[in-house]
């Protein structure tokens, strides 16, 4: 079997080693529950005030402003749910993740009005296009700081500014922007951003929810008065520490040079991919010059063959990947996020994306340039009608 590389970290990612160690006496010696008065509960709460410490500092924000939850479906749920009644209007993009999608499209169906935003061909939502849906009733923004697919940077900050002006509240779902770029609520002017710590090298089911000290929002959860009221549910210790520690570890990444690297890595397999014959970048200007992206994300079309078979014969030689198309009720669709960027169906189907870990290494990469032009040869050989006619 070859060594196995991974390259699909917008979908999830490894713990590190250093927050499963800070995670494992939660489980083990120190399991109390935060809420308890003896030591046990205390040891406890203690590690859940010192991650509310680090995520303020995370955030720029104070501690009070930090909602621990299970993640960036609940944040951008909660946002979404908690601040928006019949009668008032939303605003949000195409390209959304479905945690903010099906959230819009509930409310939809109880009296709350929704426009969607379409991008750019490059993939980015402008604060114009967000400013010209803008009407007397709409009470909240949601947009994206960073896209899952295409690893495009939205411009927050204008948009945060448009926000301000028109004193509308505003969501970011900045799940794929956490640990690739600084966050600070403050220059950005949101009201609400969601993170996730699974996508950030912590674990599953745990996130956080910045927000903004006097945001009325109602609580999804209701039952104890955890999170001061603001979301109901024993915490979840060991999960919560292991957020911090990810959310640590992400600030001293982007601190010491570690993203760089990581970036040069992603171009350095860009431009590799991109030699190959018949293949593009999703997410540039129409002269070519590529978008602000995430870091570790790149997002490439291949004319001539189905993006399913790449990623399967790229999974065969050890390479994990995702296709721009998603399987929902057994179909698979071609992916919302390009067909929204105006790319055609059939190279939306045959795109791939690759995000890489933050320990991604120099050998990796080239590694996957010598395993790629053989997948695409051979897949381009047996079928070279086949991509035309799937359309
Ligand atoms: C993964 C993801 C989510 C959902 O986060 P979970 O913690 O998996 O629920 C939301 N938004 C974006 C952009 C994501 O990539």
């Amino acid at each position: 079997m070859p060594v196995r590389i991974y390259m699909d970290a917008n979908a999830t990612t490894p713990l590190l080693p250093e927050v499963v160690e800070a995670m494992y006496p939660y489980w083990v010696e120190n399991f109390g529950n935060a809420s308890s008065i003896h030591q046990d509960g205390q040891k406890a709460r203690q590690a859940v005030d010192a991650a509310r410490h680090t995520l303020a500092s995370f955030f720029n924000c104070s501690e009070a402003e930090v909602v621990f939850n299970s993640g960036g479906t609940e944040g951008d749920n909660t946002a979404l749910f908690g601040l928006l009644r019949p009668g008032d209007h939303l605003i949000t993009t195409s390209i959304e993740h479905s945690a903010v999608l099906q959230a819009a499209q509930r409310l939809a169906l109880r009296g709350i009005e929704v426009s969607y935003v379409d991008p750019e061909p490059s993939g980015i939502i402008t604060p114009e296009s967000i400013g010209k849906a803008i009407r007397p009733e709409t009470r909240l923004i949601s947009m994206m700081l960073a896209n899952n697919e295409t690893g495009v940077l939205q411009p927050v900050q204008a948009v945060g500014r448009l926000a301000t002006d028109h004193g509308i509240f505003f969501h970011i779902d900045a799940v794929q922007g956490a640990g690739k770029v600084q966050i600070d609520v403050k220059q950005i002017g949101c009201h609400l951003l969601s993170i996730s710590a699974h996508k950030m090298h912590g674990p599953k089911g745990v996130g956080a929810l910045y927000v903004r000290r006097g945001t009325p929002i109602e609580p999804l959860l209701v039952g104890g008065s955890h999170e001061r009221r603001r979301r109901a549910g024993t915490e979840n210790v060991p999960g919560i520490v292991g957020l911090g520690k990810a959310a640590e570890l992400a600030m001293k990444s982007l601190a010491d040079g570690t993203m760089d690297q990581v970036a040069a890595l992603r171009d350095r397999l860009e431009k590799g991919i991109l030699a190959l014959p018949d293949t593009g970048l999703n997410g540039q200007l129409p002269d070519g010059t590529p978008v602000l992206r995430a870091a570790n994300t790149t997002n490439i079309w291949f004319d001539n063959l189905e993006g399913e078979a790449l990623v399967i014969a790229l999974d065969l030689k050890g390479l994990a990947v995702s296709g721009g198309s998603a399987c929902h009720s057994g179909a698979t669709e071609p992916s919302h996020v390009l067909m929204a960027m105006g790319i055609n169906k059939t190279r939306a189907r045959a795109s791939i994306r690759f995000s890489l870990l933050k320990t991604v290494t120099l050998e990796e990469v080239d590694r996957v340039l010598q395993i790629i032009p053989e997948a695409v040869a051979k897949l381009r050989s047996i079928s070279p009608a086949m991509a035309g006619t799937l359309g």
